[in-house]
């Protein structure tokens, strides 16, 4: 019997602790937050990040630790490597926490990014617009997730709106992508460095939040082996054990690459009803040491993510092949608390039973750009 200890009480370690379950694994959540909602599935210990005296507990009672929240300060994922195993490491979790060193990583393994440029200060920005042009988005290099910590900027005489709304943070510009589409690929890396790969999945935003995903991203078989390759050079380059997601975009049919999650990531919810073995069910196996699990997709899947609030589940639960997830979460304005996958044999099926779905839920607007893609 082995304990997986996750930083963070979120939905992802929600998902993990009812993946890991079937395998008769233990759980023990760390959160600071009374209501993180993988609570409900898990004993939760209540501690702030830099308590130590708590997480000295919470490392003794756990075989191996992992994370459902990226931005854990990097001093905790030291300590933490003194008291137990932690996957991923330190060192992957650090890049991926920084805008910089990650697209750095992306260049030195050859993978191509937007423009950037480094912004200290706030003649930096003005020179990096100087040199990147506009329209571009200064993002802060840490803490931004789901759209937050961006600024767009329309022109260059937005240079000062720009350093304003971002309160001065270390940041990095980057050029505007006017992509053709958002792909992203999930992977896992085991601790002996067996690499797989799910198929890439589509992906729109609406906020800066994910919207909708599609799996397999029709029509994106050539850029397969690409995807692969990077995703894997960087796993390797980072010594990564664990499942992680490479957000890419399609310019001009070539890839680039947008940032890391170095954790399970909501553009591969749809593996737990779409693949033989869910990207949580691989983090887990990866994370002990465990054979990993078949990554290829059982037909076609689509997920639509609930975003502020619960649509009714009524017209979801009657539709068949139908997947229901409710995040126990208290609704509010940009929180992500549930979502819904469906599958089916074919595109044709699938366009078929999303028509449905967004009518029935009136969100036509949600379910449009994925019609459009199966069409
Ligand atoms: P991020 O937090 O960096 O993943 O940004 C959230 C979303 O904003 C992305 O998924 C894109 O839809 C959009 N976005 C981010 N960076 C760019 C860019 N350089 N060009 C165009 N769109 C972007």
């Amino acid at each position: 019997m082995h304990t997986i200890g996750i930083l963070g009480g979120g939905q992802l370690a929600r998902m993990l602790v009812l993946a890991g379950a079937p395998l008769g694994l233990r759980f023990l959540v760390v959160d600071s937050a009374e209501d993180a909602c993988a609570g409900q599935v898990a004993p939760l210990l209540r501690a702030d990040w830099r308590e130590f005296d708590k997480l000295a507990d919470f490392a003794a009672r756990i075989d191996v630790a992992t994370f459902d929240f990226e931005n854990v300060p990097a001093e905790t994922a030291h300590w933490l490597t003194e008291h137990t195993r932690v996957f991923p490491n330190p060192r992957a979790l650090a890049v991926s926490q920084d805008r910089l060193a990650e697209k750095t990583l992306f260049g030195e393994i050859g993978l191509d990014t937007p423009a950037f440029a480094a912004v200290d200060s706030r003649d930096d920005l003005a020179r990096a617009v100087e040199r990147i042009g506009a329209p571009a988005i200064l993002k802060t290099r840490r803490l931004g997730y789901d759209g937050k910590g961006q600024f767009r900027l329309k022109s260059p005489a937005d240079v000062d709106a720009a350093w304003a709304a971002l309160g001065g943070a270390p940041s990095i510009l980057e050029a505007f992508v006017p992509f053709e589409r958002e792909l992203s690929l999930v992977s896992v890396r085991s601790r002996d460095g067996e690499f797989r790969t799910y198929p890439l999945t589509q992906n729109w935003h609406a906020d800066g939040i994910l919207s909708a995903s599609l799996a397999p991203a029709p029509g994106a078989e050539s850029l397969v082996p690409l995807a692969r390759a990077h995703a894997q050079r960087i796993a390797e380059e980072l010594d990564y054990v664990g499942v992680f997601a490479l957000e890419l975009f399609v310019r001009d049919g070539k890839l680039l690459g947008n940032e890391m999650a170095p954790r399970v990531h909501n553009s591969g919810h749809w593996t737990i009803e779409g693949a033989p073995a869910s990207q949580f069910e691989n983090h887990v196996r990866a994370v002990l040491g465990l054979p990993l699990g078949d990554t290829s997709a059982l037909g076609v899947n689509a997920m639509l993510n609930w975003v502020g609030e619960l649509p009714p589940a009524e017209a979801v639960l009657a539709e068949p092949r139908a997947h229901w997830h409710d995040y126990g979460k208290s609704p509010r304005a940009g929180r992500k608390v549930g979502h819904a996958t469906f599958c089916a044999n074919d595109a044709a099926e699938m366009h078929e039973r999303l028509s449905r779905i967004g009518a029935a839920l009136e969100r036509e607007a949600q379910v449009a750009p994925v019609l459009a893609a199966l069409a």
